[in-house]
């Protein structure tokens, strides 16, 4: 059987087409499933017979399994989701005064290997499809009967290192006839692979994109990131720039504040130089400790001065203040401790 939620509606008007149907059913069929939450293809009345029980013979509508939950003093809420074939992956639900958002896993593990992130402790596994991403907006809206306003691909993974589903996926939750969450309601956040930041550009969607970039010189942000030896900051910015010119859409630049490594008025003041005159934003992300590593957050006082001098440089910067702190909300940080909890019994 096959995961509907891996079509897009442009996959499944293929499909009907291919075995002799009217590729309008596509329409009747998609907002059976996504407006009305029909699961059933029988229970589809205005689909005919014969084509309800072809692609009930096809088609399947999984969902997942929550193996844990974690719910942080703000609200922030951390699902541990198992997949079919036992892999785990995160999904967090943060409340925001504009909104819902989740948090969506892209792959099991990540093989960029960035030496702050719990993701990177295991390589890759394997790929999500794009049905097991919106499986992860689907099972957290029907479990706490909400609507995802918000969604943001910075869960476990490289989305560019899984660029095809990821694209599908945006397409299916952005479709009018699927969740019709807003193109600018979304927002990719890459490790910086050139030739999918070009690629993405080339695709002029109205999705944000933000690049990690946590550090403005190279020496610096190797030592964070094992890409950047690949694509080097120099590359990086001109894939930005392009990115910009392609879309005419401000990009943002996250930038983690581990205290001593990339937070002093220095590192600021080359991060302000590398970002002069770009239609760019900076959010400034507090580190969230994890327990393997040795790197610890920047203290209040220079992430507010930090802040500042930005500001005063002219850089559009926020300071995200970290949600759900206390439930191990940093990307990659539950899986990998229950991950371990596995390993050792
Ligand atoms: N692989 C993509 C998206 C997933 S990571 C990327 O790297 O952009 C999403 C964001 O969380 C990245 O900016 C990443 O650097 C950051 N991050 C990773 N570990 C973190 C931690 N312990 N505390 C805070 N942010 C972290
Ligand atoms: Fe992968 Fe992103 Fe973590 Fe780096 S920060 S290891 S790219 S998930």
């Amino acid at each position: 059987m096959k995961n509907f939620y891996d079509l897009t509606f442009k996959d499944l008007k293929g499909y009907l087409k291919g075995q002799g149907y009217k590729p309008f059913a596509a329409t009747q069929i998609f907002e059976w499933v996504y407006k009305k939450d029909t699961l059933d293809f029988n229970k589809m009345t205005n689909i005919a017979k014969p084509l309800r029980a072809e692609l009930g013979n096809t088609f399947a509508f999984p969902s997942l399994k929550e193996s844990s939950r974690q719910v942080a003093s703000d609200g922030t809420k951390k699902y541990l989701f198992e997949l079919h074939d036992g892999q785990l992956v995160e999904s967090v639900l943060m409340e925001h005064e504009y909104g819902l958002s989740l948090c969506v896993t892209s792959q099991v593990g990540c093989n960029m290997g960035c030496t702050f992130c719990a993701s990177g402790l295991k390589k890759k596994t394997r790929d999500l499809t794009a049905g097991e991403m919106v499986q992860q907006i689907l099972e957290v809206q029907n479990k706490e009967d909400v609507r995802i306003s918000h969604v943001v691909v910075m869960g476990t993974g490289e989305p560019f290192d899984n660029y095809e589903n990821t694209m599908n996926f945006v397409n299916i939750i952005n479709h009018p006839k699927a969740l019709e969450i807003g193109a600018r309601h979304i927002t990719i956040s890459t490790s910086g692979i050139v030739p999918m930041i070009e690629k993405f550009a080339d695709e002029q969607l109205q999705v944000n994109l933000a690049i990690s970039l946590h550090a403005a010189d190279d020496k610096t942000r190797s030592s964070l990131m094992p890409i950047n030896r690949k694509y080097p900051i120099k590359d990086l910015m001109r894939s930005a720039e392009y990115y910009v010119k392609k879309t005419n859409r401000r990009i943002t630049f996250e930038y983690l504040l581990l205290g001593g490594v990339n937070d002093t008025l220095e590192h600021a003041d080359k991060l302000s130089d590398l970002l002069r005159g770009m239609n760019a934003y900076v959010n400034l992300i507090p580190y969230n400790p994890v327990s393997e590593f040795d790197y610890n957050s920047s203290n209040n006082r220079q992430q507010n001065l930090f802040y500042d001098r930005l500001k005063k440089r002219g850089i559009q910067v926020t300071l995200r203040r970290e949600k759900g702190g206390d439930i191990d909300a940093a990307c990659g940080q539950l899986r990998s401790q229950t991950m371990k909890k596995r390993d050792e019994s």
